[in-house]
């Protein structure tokens, strides 16, 4: 989507560091850090929310939870210690941004319940 701050990201058009890339999903640091390590991870192509996931799409959320996670959990160092995927979901789930992303939350010990 072409005013989509996350496909530009995604799709460097936006000069951005990504800490993980490959065909279909790319990651990189949150803007704005709630934790020691933030990290977003976002499909490349536009989803706006993880509802829009079709039946196509099953490879690909399966790839960003099977491989993508523990791959990028293993580069920053967390996934000894562990760490939170959140995936916000619309208004309630305090969506912001309306391109798909899990944050990947770790570098300390979190919380429970969210706020
Ligand atoms: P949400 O609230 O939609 O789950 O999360 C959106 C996240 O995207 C927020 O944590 C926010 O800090 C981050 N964010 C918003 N705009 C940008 C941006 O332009 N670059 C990066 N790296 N992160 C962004
Ligand atoms: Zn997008």
């Amino acid at each position: 989507m072409s005013d989509c701050i996350f496909c530009k990201i995604a799709n460097g058009e936006i000069d951005s560091k990504l800490i993980y890339e490959d065909e279909t999903v790319a990651a990189f640091r949150d803007l704005n850090p709630q934790v020691p390590e933030h990290i977003l991870i976002v499909p490349k192509k536009h989803v706006a929310k993880i509802t829009d996931f079709t039946e196509e799409d099953k490879n690909l959320a399966a790839h960003i939870f099977v491989d993508v996670v523990h791959e990028i959990a293993k580069k920053i160092g967390v996934d000894e210690n562990g760490f939170r995927l959140v995936v916000n979901t619309g208004e309630d789930g305090g969506q912001t941004v309306p391109h798909l992303h899990v944050h990947l939350l770790g570098g300390r010990k979190m919380t429970w319940p969210p706020g």
